[in-house]
């Protein structure tokens, strides 16, 4: 069902709001039967800096790359939402913390050490990151709220790395 055109990104190809909506709706209502999903909640650092430096379609062209990262750093089954303008949530299924930090910390490193040239530019971005578990009783704003918790320690932390939430 999460194939279909209105659930998909334009820009990036990834998922969007839309389907994430319906995949957490559906996870609720099967709670017991998916145990240990963990959500990443990724925002890239500076972005408004990589625009105003750059341009706005340069900008256009790291959220695409980014995507692409993203996607083939996940095995089958988990999930790549873009969450809003440059935030990605990814959805691991039957994950643990230490499974979840091992994901997390390989995205970092290569988006770290990956440059995307652009127009004889080379654009060097970083991400931070919040972690977050499913927990029984979780609504879609209980499980995300969490993860945002972490997300901005990550920011306040100094940026480019992860915080595990609870
Ligand atoms: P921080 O490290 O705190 O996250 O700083 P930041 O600059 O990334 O955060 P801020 O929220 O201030 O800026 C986000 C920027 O993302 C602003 C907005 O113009 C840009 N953005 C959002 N969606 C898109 C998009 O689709 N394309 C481009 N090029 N930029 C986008
Ligand atoms: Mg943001
Ligand atoms: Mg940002």
């Amino acid at each position: 069902i999460l194939e279909k055109t209105s659930n998909l990104d334009p820009l990036t190809r990834t998922y969007n709001r839309r389907a994430l909506d319906t995949y957490f709706d559906a996870l609720c209502n099967t709670q017991g039967k998916t145990p240990d999903s963990r959500i990443l909640l990724i925002d890239i650092d500076d972005f408004k800096v990589v625009n105003d430096k750059y341009g706005h379609l340069a900008g256009d062209r790291i959220l695409i790359f980014l995507a692409k990262l993203l996607n083939s750093s996940l095995r089958d089954g988990d999930k790549v939402f873009r969450f809003g303008g440059e935030e990605f949530l990814i959805l691991l299924n039957r994950s643990t913390d230490k499974a979840c930090e091992s994901i997390a910390h390989r995205i970092l490193e290569s988006v770290r050490t990956n440059n995307l040239l652009y127009k004889a530019h080379k654009i060097n971005i970083t991400l931070s990151m919040g972690s977050a578990r499913f927990k029984e009783g979780d609504t879609f704003e209980s499980f995300i709220e969490r993860a945002d918790k972490a997300l901005f320690k990550a920011k306040s932390n100094g940026k480019d790395q992860l915080v595990i939430g609870t």
